[in-house]
């Protein structure tokens, strides 16, 4: 039974357990990467866990908060290292910036919700710069009348931004004849966009829903092709609703059922697998999935690099000097595997580092165009192709058709995606 009635009440708890015994030793800050990267501002664990405790007890926020509190990157390093088994990453990463945000620090980027189905939005928008209306392969909701299918695979929000990866995705489920209902997203979310948007109870609202609308729906798996919509739901959802559902990520599902593909083209590459936050020491913990799926396909080789599975470097989202000097550390142990690829899973990872490749000595894409490249299906991967072009007219002479199929104009192209072609 679910304990808590909201993912704040749930990150309380975590912070009041914290408080009552915490004894200060400092493993978990000791084990965070910001302390390897001047530009963090962060100096000394010890002083830095008492300004978090600071924060805990009284829900005050200074601006020097700001930058404790908005350089942490998510990368869970911290998740498992406290002795007394406090669930530290939880309150470092979701509950210090629920209490920043109350004491008046906004979300440090200007997120926006990402809501694919909403006219407007970047997830949208970037969407229709790609595919035409009469491509969408999928529903957007569920109701009474939806055709009951054994798996529900629900797509995400963010991951709209690459239709030609959920097109790959679609193509590998059908090939493997399972009997699946393809769910876009957007008026079904699972509260992440709100939680980076500061808009903690609409999460909390949003991810309840969710729920209610898949446990209602009866399907008995539900795979999800958002890393990080699983890992909420495997975190934080499962502590304040009851999941009717087996959860599981695509590359997991793929994983299991591999009879069922056939591998018919060689991929002649050495391969790097980037073991995202999300798919690992976060929560999912499926360092084996991808793995499985690389080893079954022909000439593929998978090299790793000193610090795979739980110690490999998180992409560290973000443009900041600490961010981009956490991605070169990784690049740099990436390219000392020999490997012409790194693939990645997390739909953020890809979208964070699949556009920087121009510049290393591997290419950079997500686990399911290997897949798709095995079997020998292709679809042009166009968001990478237009912001490796560097310019924002030309990727606008490019995607013209194909949003303005969709009533954008260049105008509203160009205001809400402009930043990201140039
Ligand atoms: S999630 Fe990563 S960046 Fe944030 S406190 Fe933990 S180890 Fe540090
Ligand atoms: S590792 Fe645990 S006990 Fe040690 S400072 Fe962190 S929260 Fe406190």
């Amino acid at each position: 039974m679910a304990k808590f009635s909201s993912a704040i009440s749930y990150w309380e708890q975590c912070k009041d357990d914290i408080l009552a015994g915490c004894d200060l030793c400092g493993s978990c800050l000791e084990v965070c990467p910001r302390y390897r990267f001047p530009a963090s501002g962060l100096t000394d664990p010890h002083r830095d866990i008492e300004r978090y405790h600071a924060l805990w007890r009284t829900g005050e926020a200074s601006g020097d908060m700001y930058e404790l509190v908005y350089t942490c990157v998510g990368c869970a390093f911290c998740r498992d290292v406290c002795p007394m088994g406090f669930n530290v990453y939880d309150s470092y990463h979701h509950y210090s910036r629920y209490l920043a945000w109350k004491a008046g620090l906004p979300p440090r980027s200007k997120t926006e919700l990402r809501i694919p189905h909403v006219r407007g939005n970047i997830a949208a928008v970037l969407s229709a710069m790609q595919m035409r209306p009469n491509q969408v392969r999928w529903i957007w909701d569920l109701d009474s009348g939806t055709p009951r299918r054994e798996v529900l695979l629900f797509i995400g929000c963010i991951t709209h931004s690459h239709p030609d990866k959920i097109f790959t995705l679609l193509d590998v489920f059908d090939r493997m004849a399972v009997d699946y209902l393809p769910l876009g997203g957007g008026p079904i979310c699972c509260g992440g966009t709100f939680i980076v948007s500061g808009l903690y109870e609409e999460a909390t609202r949003r991810a309840k829903d969710m729920v209610a609308k898949f446990n209602a729906y009866g399907a008995p798996t539900v795979v999800f092709w958002c890393a990080n919509c699983l890992r909420h739901c495997q975190g934080f959802i499962s502590q304040i609703t009851d999941l009717a559902f087996e959860a599981v990520h695509a590359s997991g599902y793929i994983a299991r059922n591999l009879d069922r593909l056939h591998f018919a083209h060689p991929v002649d590459l050495k391969v790097n697998v980037h073991d995202s936050c999300i798919i690992g020491r976060s929560g999912l913990r499926d360092y084996r999935s991808i793995r499985s799926i690389f080893e079954a396909i022909p000439g593929l080789k998978v090299v790793e690099h000193a610090e795979a599975r739980e110690k490999t470097p998180c992409c560290a989202v973000g443009k900041g000097e600490m961010n981009q000097a956490m991605r070169r550390r990784l690049y740099q142990l990436v390219a000392s595997t020999g490997a012409g690829l790194m693939a990645t899973v997390c739909n953020t990872c890809t979208m964070t580092m699949g556009f920087e490749d121009a510049q290393l000595p591997f290419d950079v894409t997500n686990f399911i165009n290997v897949v798709g490249w095995a079997l020998g299906i292709r679809h042009e991967e166009k968001l990478r192709h237009l912001a490796q072009l560097g310019n924002l007219e030309k990727a606008l002479t490019e995607a013209r058709e194909c949003f303005a199929a969709h009533g954008y104009t260049d105008g509203e192209v160009r205001d809400k995606v402009g930043p990201f072609f140039t």
